[in-house]
């Protein structure tokens, strides 16, 4: 009896505790991929979450990087309560979609709105890479396309930032043709005189670095962020060559002309303010 009492104890214990050592050092610390330096999360985020000794660059959440962008944190979401569908009945797609809206408190992999950058105004779009790896479905090529329009009837510049693994292959076709139509949508806002900004983040790859990502009037990119169309494997295999090191970074991509600059973090807020300030036509910021 006693000896029960004892073991019934000792299994409380353990689960706990194992959880404890699980948890604990995961949300108190995190530990760089690159380099492995360990940092506390708290000062981790105070730094944008860029690693103090290698700078690398962990990913921001679509809230934390509206929050790391818009004067005082004011954002006014368009179209916040868009849902995606499962148009071809693909196999657990809606239970997936479901857990990602749990997990993330987002409704899809793309958030769309609008606030002020150092005064002024302007349309931004910003992808999650947390839900279903920031894939393009019909909603997050739609939501791309109507921030697009707006800013284009309002004569706002559009701000994009791209984190995306490509199309989501639960869509199919419907995921494939968001190219065209985010794409269509961009050229209107083109022909309006419309600033279009794209900055691509880590990961920028598939139909998203094929379609709007590579379209803006200035494409920025993080430092050491992945982007390309194909994997390296597959390029590789095909044009029968080993590739250069750095190829699909942000750095390579700059060196031969694909982006316009490379932009630390840190320096993101104010390289975007005077992007827009050149940009406005002689307005005064708001
Ligand atoms: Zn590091």
């Amino acid at each position: 009896m006693l000896k029960d009492l004892f073991r019934k104890q000792r299994k409380y214990a353990t689960i706990p505790s194992e959880q404890a050592k699980k948890e604990i050092p995961e949300g108190i610390m995190q530990k760089c991929p690159r380099c492995g330096t360990i940092m506390i999360t708290k000062e981790l985020e105070k730094n944008l979450k860029v690693c103090k000794s290698c700078g690398y660059h962990y990913s921001l959440s679509a809230p934390e990087r509206i929050q790391s962008l818009v004067d005082e944190g004011r954002f006014f979401e368009y179209d916040a309560d868009m849902l995606s569908e499962d148009p071809l009945h693909f196999p657990d797609y809606k239970k997936k979609l479901k857990s990602d809206i749990e997990k993330t408190n987002l409704k899809e992999a793309v958030v769309t709105g609008e606030g002020t950058i150092g005064g002024f105004p302007a349309v931004i779009g910003v992808m999650d890479s947390r839900f279903r790896m920031g894939s393009m479905g019909s909603v997050v090529g739609e939501k791309i396309a109507r921030a697009a329009e707006k800013a284009a009837t309002k004569g706002y510049p559009f701000i994009l930032f791209s984190a995306s693994g490509g199309a989501r292959m639960q869509e199919g076709v419907l995921s494939l043709m968001q190219m065209a139509k985010t794409s269509a949508a961009l050229e209107k806002l083109h022909r309006a005189k419309v600033l279009f900004v794209s900055v691509l983040t880590n990961p920028t790859t598939g139909g998203v670095s094929a379609s709007f990502s590579s379209l803006g009037d200035i494409n920025i990119a993080e430092p050491g962020a992945l982007i390309g169309f194909a994997g390296r494997r597959v390029i590789e295999q095909t044009v029968r060559q080993k590739l250069p090191e750095d190829f699909q970074t942000s750095e390579f991509l700059l060196k031969h002309g694909q982006l316009d600059q490379v932009v630390p973090r840190h320096e993101l807020r104010e390289t975007l303010i005077r992007i827009l300030e050149f940009h406005a036509y002689g307005r005064e910021p708001q």
